[in-house]
């Protein structure tokens, strides 16, 4: 049976600072991240099946990944663990919904962060393919499976 990729796009908007960096990005800042991400499994050859002739039910798929990191991350702010935290602890309002994170939040750690995530949500015999985590229009940091 042949091996098919599928992959749906998800939105999310969240701030983030960058510890220690040598620019603007240093400071806390806002994007409107995109997350591609791509599974691969073979089609369901059932005709009795409700998911005849698919590979994964996209609306599946959604289930899976908007509340483990959409409704997780949307809104929110990415610190690194080695940011002054004083404000955090401080149970400021302005930083409820903060992720302290033991990583940089650049898109290249994130995607590997999310990696892990979906990989764990999974059905057997569905696989993480591919991520692609764009930051601005023209700036993504991708992860694939074949790479690591
Ligand atoms: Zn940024």
């Amino acid at each position: 049976m042949a091996h098919i990729r599928l992959t749906k796009i998800f939105e999310f908007e969240a701030a983030h600072a960058l510890h220690n960096y040598d620019g603007l990005c240093r400071n806390i800042h806002g994007h409107s991240y995109k997350l591609h991400v791509t599974i691969m499994g073979s089609i369901n050859g059932d005709s009795t099946s409700p998911k005849y002739g698919m590979v994964m039910d996209f609306g599946d798929l959604k289930q899976l990944i908007k509340p483990n990191i959409i409704d997780e991350y949307d809104h929110s702010i990415l610190l690194s663990s080695k940011e002054n935290l004083e404000y955090i602890k401080s149970e400021n309002e302005l930083f409820k919904r903060t992720h302290i994170l033991d990583f940089q939040p650049t898109a290249e750690n994130m995607v590997i962060h999310f990696a892990k995530i979906i990989k764990s949500l999974l059905p057997a015999g569905i696989e993480l393919h591919s991520l692609k985590l764009f930051e601005t229009a023209s700036s993504f940091a991708e992860w694939y499976a074949e790479d690591q």
